[in-house]
């Protein structure tokens, strides 16, 4: 039995007041035991957030350097992570991996993930097709084409858990339907070495889809965006307990 995990990708939201605020209304009003829940502010807040919540839930960055400290102007360190007791990074999210401007590479992108993973910080791997490689059927080639470099390197996998997030479901309101996100989550699990491996769904999930989707037996949390930013999310972690 997998232990369930939710996290909330605030992505670049919010002043410093208005996720204070957040961590007021939704965060701390969170209970829970057996389940992992995550919660991803702008990194320049994590502090702050991290000192304002109550209980069990953890922080994550949403980004890190690819290299330790140094002489790289703009980067975080694993280093400056792990001082300040921060156990979770984000990485390969579409919105860094597609942004035209961003365009990290599956490459980097796995190299940071196993520098993170080696210096004992635990990663939310994030994967997932465009709507014009699903209408290709390029989808199993395109996750396997993210994971491949990561499956390469990684050696401990309980640091990572995988988040599906089809960038066509991201932020548009069309959910995967609770079979499709099943499938392809089943498919991803026979790549991966270890059954013990967290997949979660992300793109558009809501309090009235998590329930159904959550049933499917190998969606075990999902990583939520826009939900995240008000007290829906509540209701997405009770419908995981
Ligand atoms: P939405 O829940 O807003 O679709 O975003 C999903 C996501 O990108 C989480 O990382």
């Amino acid at each position: 039995q997998r232990k369930r995990f939710i996290g909330g990708n605030w992505k670049s939201n919010n002043t410093l007041a208005k996720s204070l605020e957040l961590v007021d209304s939704v965060v701390n009003k969170l209970e829970f035991d057996n389940l992992d829940v995550v919660v991803s502010p702008v990194s320049l807040h994590i502090v702050p957030v991290q000192q304002a919540i109550k209980n069990n839930v953890q922080v994550a960055l949403q980004n890190i350097g690819h290299k330790g400290y140094g002489a790289f102007t703009g980067e975080l360190s694993f280093e400056h992570v792990k001082d300040l007791k921060i156990n979770w990074v984000i990485l390969g999210h579409s919105e860094r991996r597609r942004t035209p401007e961003i365009s990290e590479s599956e490459e980097f992108i796995a190299n940071k993930a196993t520098l993170a993973i080696n210096n004992g910080l635990s990663v939310i791997f994030c994967i997932g097709e465009t709507i014009q490689e699903m209408e290709a059927k390029e989808t199993q080639a395109v996750l396997e084409k993210q994971l491949n470099p990561l499956i390469a390197q990684v050696k401990d996998w309980s640091k990572v858990v995988i988040a599906y997030e089809p960038v066509w479901a991201i932020g548009t309101g069309k959910t995967a339907t609770p079979e499709y996100a099943e499938e392809i989550h089943a498919n991803i699990r026979k790549l991966l070495p270890d059954q013990s491996i967290r997949i979660l769904y992300g793109g558009s999930v809501t309090k009235d889809n998590a329930a159904v989707l959550i049933g499917q037996p190998n969606i075990d949390g999902f990583l939520v965006g826009g939900a995240s930013l008000k007290e829906d999310f509540i209701h997405i972690v009770n419908a995981c307990k």
